[in-house]
């Protein structure tokens, strides 16, 4: 599976897979949050949505 940027994840969760739809935050303002200050919102293109091999 492709995967682009940093992953923030609950750790109980790590087990499970990740599926992508979007990097970065619409708002992206908050002002205790960093996450991705330094990323452009993007949707993730529909190909890469599904892991088919
Ligand atoms: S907390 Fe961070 S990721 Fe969540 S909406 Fe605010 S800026 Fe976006």
């Amino acid at each position: 599976m492709h995967f682009t940027g940093t992953v923030y994840r609950n750790p109980y969760w790590e087990t499970f897979p990740l599926l992508q739809i979007t990097r970065g935050c619409t708002h992206n303002k908050c002002k205790f949050c960093t996450m991705y200050s330094d990323v452009t919102f993007k949707m993730q293109p529909i190909e890469e949505h599904y892991c088919c091999a």
